[in-house]
């Protein structure tokens, strides 16, 4: 494959190590840092983002699905996995390639200690989820009881922690939710460590949770969006650096007069002579339709050049008048001096769905490793 001259998200590990320490320097010393990498790494690399996490230090990984831990067992990932939504069914795959379960509802609890039987395991770290709130997945308080009668019954778990989501760590209105969280996930524990004679890690605390509520960090923090350099947060934003920037091309150029119209279904007419540039990259590769006639744009040389009409499956068109720029030159979408949220902002999303949402058909460069 020749080097790709298409559109390529760029993907920083210097700004990742940057936006690790910022976080880490946010935790006590002994307090472990997990670093979920769920979702290609929120649709980065999974594999190079969790490599360069494990020459920084940290000391746990969580994916969402089974074949994501798989992927990194087989890349060399050695640091504990935890895979936060586990199906029964590949409980075998787990166990197979070290792999721990969070284990969130009996049918769950029950079919772990089935499977960890058959393959005669002892002892085999799991973790249990709490709900305490979310209503998302979890134990609920009164189902404590039952929990603790089945673990004491095995020999085949070890709880390596006890852990709870919070709903709305970034947003203040929530706060008083949010400390009746924390304090129901306490009190569960709690229950939970006095009846099963265990020393679990206990967490609670996400991206969020660690800068606003930074006593309830317990044993561990998950840090996920923070880590790719966002911190749902105005203040906090400026001390990140976005991991990911999405660059791109421009594939040719035109000059249309007053009235010529752009694109399918003809949204976009020129007031003026208008000079018209076509890049490749559409919402296959994930800018969705929502991007288009004029909502936000590019940037090319510095300058901003709105998307114009809908944007196609794989192109989309810019308008340039008045912009020094050629075909070949290089297009900012989104990542280094234009922020990811503004881009987001602009189609009524979150980062996080705006770099999940990048395709893998887009080449993924690695740099600054
Ligand atoms: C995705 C996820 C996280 C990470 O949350 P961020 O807001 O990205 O830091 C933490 N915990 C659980 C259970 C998650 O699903």
């Amino acid at each position: 494959m020749p080097e790709a001259k298409e559109t390529v998200l760029e993907i920083d590990l210097g700004n990742l190590a940057h936006n690790y320490q910022y976080f880490r320097s946010k935790i006590d010393k002994n307090v472990r840092f997990l670093s979920v990498v769920k979702a290609h790494a929120y649709g980065s690399d999974s594999v190079a983002i969790a490599r360069k996490l494990e020459e920084l230090g940290t000391d746990y990984f969580a994916v969402a699905y089974v074949e994501e831990g798989i992927r990194l067992r087989e890349n060399g990932i050695t640091k504990p996995i935890l895979v936060l939504h586990p199906q029964f069914t590949h409980f075998e795959e787990i166990i197979k390639h070290c792999l721990e379960p969070n284990l969130y509802s009996e049918k769950t609890l029950r079919a772990f200690i089935e499977t960890a039987e058959k393959l005669q395991q002892q002892h085999y770290p799991v973790h249990i989820k709490l709900n305490t709130g979310l209503n998302r997945l979890g134990f609920d308080p009164p189902e404590l009881p039952r929990v603790i009668e089945l673990i004491q019954h095995t020999k085949t778990l070890k709880v390596a922690s006890i852990f709870s989501h919070l709903a709305a760590s970034e947003d203040w209105q929530e706060r008083d939710f949010t400390v009746g969280q924390i304090d129901l996930f306490r009190k569960m524990s709690w229950q939970l460590i006095e009846n099963l004679e265990a020393e679990p890690l206990l967490h609670i605390c996400n991206t969020s949770g660690i800068i606003n509520y930074p006593k309830a960090a317990f044993n561990m923090v998950r840090t996920g969006i923070g880590l790719y350099g966002f911190g749902n947060d105005k203040t906090v934003d400026p001390a990140l650096k976005p991991v990911v920037t999405l660059k791109t091309i421009i594939s040719q150029i035109r000059t249309i007069e007053k009235g010529a119209t752009v694109g399918y279904n003809r949204v976009f007419t020129a007031q003026d002579t208008t000079k018209i540039a076509t890049l490749p990259v559409g919402h296959a590769d994930g800018i969705n339709r929502i991007y288009g006639k004029q909502k936000t744009g590019v940037h090319i040389n510095g300058q901003f050049a709105p998307i114009v009409g809908n944007v196609c499956m794989d192109i989309i068109m810019v308008n340039i008048t008045g912009i020094d720029c050629e075909e070949g030159d290089e297009v900012i979408v989104f990542g280094g001096k234009y922020h990811p949220n503004d881009f987001a902002e602009a189609g009524g999303t979150i980062s996080y769905e705006l770099i999940t949402g990048i395709q893998r058909r887009v080449t993924r460069k690695i740099v600054n490793g």
